[in-house]
């Protein structure tokens, strides 16, 4: 038996259902389902997305067996509407045709549709004989030119409209319904002669040649460059195709008595429970769209400033209005969701032309999620799928008002959302004066950030940067400050010297305005307005959902106190990575860290590091009492030292004086520390091995903090002493021992111990492969293990994490890998975590606790992966934490741990 590739959809045989949307498209099979509930549906018959598939594959031909199929189910159309005695191409009584796309997933609007098809000179006079309405048919067949001519014969409906312009204005009239049946007849002819112009031949009369013609277009649509970039933006795969669907033809422009329109079930930017939408009189489905007539409003409910003194359609056609309603109830339950709906009414009676999930602003999508769990349609589970991840980050920064104009310059990496206006600086002390003695806003442009920049970016609205990836300095920073930031901007040229910067042939001084959008990467020129979200309702109720249902923790990566509350706030459950040389930089500190590195002896660095273990202690004493008892991870140094050095011969100079030692010799040490590959070289456990005193200084502030803690507040904290960049388990061996031995000692001088942990990281592929030794108690003896994937994924693909954003966007492009600081790349850096969890948890057992705090510990496909490898929690930013929450959510509801 040959393979099936058309269904066909209507009273007598109705092929397909709702769960064939892969197959038959999202149009096609709800058409399907419709019919089956027994709503009015013109009926017809869907091509199936195999054959979209086999198009492509073979040169853009069809199977051998559609031409066949395609007949038979234009035979069963006709024995549908038997008793009207409608025919495909019949000169009497002509069967006319609409032919639209339909993805498996909605792309609305990106591909095309031909309507009215089975037109031609003689079978218009059947048109007008059983409509008796010559203005009608006439009408009907100027449009399918129209449409048929741009969508199949590539001729731009310019050429039509002009054409029409003139008619009107030699005629003295304004509107398109002041045309009567003589004046559409001759415009048909004047359109056939355009058409000839621009190809060449003469338009074709064979309805079924009209027919292949429009189903070839609607496949080929496919590809066309809106599609192409909306399946990108959405991540749609291009491999699912689209469906055809062909129909009979209702008219909504037969006269008074008609009308076509579009409705939704609730409101879709604020999620209200009202039945809203709009409509036009005597008019086909593209005029509602096309904007040249207002379109009226369907109740009184859809009023807005531009219609409300218009007619509704419960007042104007109150019998298909009232059914209407009717069926949009009867649709809404049987989806359990809002639909999006598209009817015509001919001659006063409703038919349904499609039904669909309807696209929703977050707001919309939390209000009506936790709505429709209130009113029995879903349960809790199904709630928490309705949400995207992205959704929620939308509905928890301030975004570009919808209405406002933007000019957009460039576009770089979406680093940290929100959106934000300020004026340009392009250096971190600029921003400081400006905003602290001017009271601007301001966005710092940098080419790439450093620590040093730290102060600058605090007080910026956004930041912007010519270089670095997703896990630049810039982006990590701006995400744990909550800050908007646009990093890797490629086209941005910076010209310190002129203060200025370049992007294309447009120039920007210090000062100018300038807008970032920091969910989609965009540069825009001025200022935009914004909109800010109301989190309140709704949302605080469905995150309870949310909790209830993910079984991964999640914390959050904090290096203040300041950070830590703002956390909590957003449901963090402890913290995964508090990076302690973040401390480091305040004005105050940088001084004493500076001598501690620069000092020349063991003893000089003692001296220094005395002075910076109480501020230390204070940090984790306030962010233990801000986390009231639960976890807190504390990493010990981890980058190479000289990036809290001076660069400026002015700040080496001054740092001299006040050590009271030659700049000479200062400057000296200074070079020494210099590397040509800092990312790997002396930074993470190799500084504890070189310097015990460092890590021990930390450690005790750490403890000391914890002891304070149970004394004065009598509040249990159990800190986890996290070891950076390990590759061999005698490198945690050496450190570990003298942290206890630190350990001990603070114990004993406070006459109290506090439970505490040791663990590593797991940053380098040597760690995750010798994950057992790290590990076994004998050995390595790591009581947990926390996922650095920023450094993981640099050292698995041997890709700097702070450079490689300058060609990435290449690789993306060009399909070779999607940037791997992302999402986690689970074949390679994913298997080195699965391996590592396994052997982990092989020797201690399986209450081994595992996190991650790399970056991606707040993307939700990565989520989903620490899910399924069965990691206990994910760290993320604070700002990050509502999303990665959702994610874990949705994880447990797709897949169990493996
Ligand atoms: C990591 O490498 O993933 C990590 C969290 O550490 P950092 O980004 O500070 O190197
Ligand atoms: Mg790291």
């Amino acid at each position: 038996m040959s393979k099936k590739f058309v269904f066909s959809f209507g009273k007598n045989q109705c092929e397909g259902d709702g769960s064939q949307k892969y197959l038959l498209g999202g149009k096609g099979a709800n058409l399907a389902d419709m019919v089956k509930l027994g709503l009015p549906v013109p009926p017809g018959f869907t091509i199936s997305t195999e054959v979209c598939t086999y198009f492509y594959q073979n040169g853009k031909s069809y199977p051998s067996e559609l031409k066949s199929q395609v007949e038979s189910c234009i035979k069963n159309l006709e024995k549908d509407l038997a008793d009207t005695g409608m025919k495909f191409g019949d000169r009497k009584n002509p069967l006319l045709v609409s032919v639209r796309s339909g993805a498996p997933v909605s792309m609305p609007g990106m591909m095309d549709t031909v309507l009215n098809l089975g037109l031609n000179d003689e079978t218009v006079q059947g048109l007008i004989e059983q409509s008796k309405d010559s203005r009608f048919a006439y009408d009907s067949y100027r449009r399918f030119i129209m449409m048929y001519s741009d969508v199949v014969l590539n001729v731009n409906t310019s050429y039509f409209e002009t054409a029409l312009e003139h008619k009107k204005a030699d005629l003295g009239l304004d509107l398109d319904t002041e045309l009567t049946d003589d004046h559409w007849k001759s415009l048909v002819k004047e359109f056939k002669s355009i058409v000839v112009e621009q190809t060449g031949k003469t338009f074709p009369e064979d309805p079924m040649e009209q027919l292949w013609g429009a189903i070839g277009a609607v496949f080929s649509s496919w590809m066309n460059p809106r599609a192409n970039t909306y399946r990108k933006i959405n991540n749609i795969p291009e491999h699912i195709g689209t469906a055809v669907t062909v129909q009979a033809m209702v008219y909504g422009n037969m006269g008074d008595d008609c009308a076509t329109g579009v409705a939704f079930t609730r409101d879709p930017s604020t999620g209200e429970k009202k039945f809203f939408g709009e409509f036009l009189v005597n008019a086909q489905g593209e005029d509602v769209v096309a904007g040249i007539r207002t379109p009226q409003p369907i109740n009184e409910e859809s009023f807005n400033d531009q219609n409300k003194h218009l007619p509704t359609l419960a007042k104007v056609l109150p019998i298909a209005y009232q059914e209407l309603v009717a069926l949009y109830q009867k649709l809404e339950s049987h989806y359990r969701d809002m639909q999006d709906v598209e009817f015509t009414i001919q001659k006063g009676k409703l038919f349904m032309l499609q039904t669909r999930n309807g696209k929703r602003t977050a707001a919309a999508a939390v209000k009506i999620a936790v709505d429709m769990v209130k009113e029995t349609l879903i349960d809790k589970k199904e709630a928490v799928m309705r949400v995207t991840p992205e959704q929620l980050d939308q509905f928890l920064h301030p975004r570009l008002d919808p209405k406002a104009k933007k000019d957009l310059l460039a576009k770089g990496l979406p680093a940290s959302p929100g959106a934000v206006s300020g004026k340009i600086v392009f250096d971190p002390d600029t921003a400081e004066t400006w905003v602290k003695e001017k009271k601007e806003k301001v966005i710092l442009v940098r080419i790439e950030t450093s620590p040093e920049d730290i102060h600058g970016m605090h007080v910026a609205e956004g930041i912007l940067t010519a270089r670095g990836g997703m896990t630049s300095h810039a982006a990590v920073v701006a995400r744990g400050m909550g800050k908007t930031c646009v990093a890797g901007c490629a086209a941005i040229k910076i010209l310190m010297e002129q203060r200025k910067m370049v992007i294309g042939n447009r120039e920007f001084q210090e000062g100018d305005w300038l807008t970032l959008e920091g969910s989609s990467g965009e540069v825009i020129a001025g200022k935009v307005d914004t909109v800010t979200p109301d989190i309140t309702g709704s949302f605080h109720e469905f995150m309870e959902w949310v909790d209830d249902v993910r079984k991964l923790k999640v914390r959050t990566n904090a290096d203040t106190p300041a950070d830590a509350k703002v956390a909590r706030k957003f449901g963090a459950e402890g913290i995964g990575l508090c990076r302690t040389e973040h401390m480091f930089f305040d004005p105050e500190r940088i001084e004493a860290v500076r001598q501690m590195i620069l000092s020349d002896s063991r003893a000089e660095r003692e001296k220094a590091l005395a002075k910076i273990l109480p501020m230390q202690r204070k940090d984790f004493f306030e962010i233990f009492q801000e986390m009231r008892g639960l976890p807190v991870t504390i990493r010990l140094l981890d980058p190479p030292l000289h990036e809290f050095l001076p660069h400026d011969e002015k700040d080496v100079r001054a740092l001299a004086k006040e050590m009271d030692v030659p700049y000479e010799q200062l400057y000296r040490r200074k070079e020494t520390l210099h590397e040509f590959n800092p990312m790997l070289g002396h930074r993470g456990c190799r500084l504890g091995i070189s310097f015990p005193e460092i890590y021990r200084m930390q450690v005790r502030a750490i403890v000391e903090a914890a002891c304070e803690l149970k004394k004065k507040l009598n509040q249990d904290v159990e800190p986890e002493i996290m070891i950076p960049l390990i590759a061999d388990w005698k490198e945690l061996q050496y450190i570990r021992t003298y942290c206890e031995e630190e350990i001990q000692k603070v114990f004993q001088e406070h006459n109290v111990k506090v439970p505490y942990s040791i663990g590593t990281m797991i940053e380098l592929p040597r760690a995750a492969l010798t994950a057992d030794q790290i590990a076994a108690s004998e050995k390595g003896n790591a009581e947990f293990f926390s996922f650095g994937t920023n450094d993981l994924t640099q050292t698995t693909f041997g890709l700097s994490r702070d450079d490689s954003a300058s060609f990435l966007g290449t690789y993306s492009e060009k399909k070779i890998f999607p940037d791997p600081f992302v999402s986690i790349d689970e074949d390679g850096v994913g298997e080195l975590m699965k391996l590592a969890v396994q052997k982990g948890k092989g020797v201690r057992g399986s209450s081994m606790k595992m996190g991650i705090c790399g970056e991606q510990g707040g993307e939700p496909r990565s989520v989903h992966f620490c899910h399924k490898i069965g990691l206990d929690y994910v760290s993320c930013s604070p700002y990050r934490v509502p999303i990665a929450r959702l994610a874990a959510a949705q994880a447990s509801v797709k897949n169990k741990a493996l």
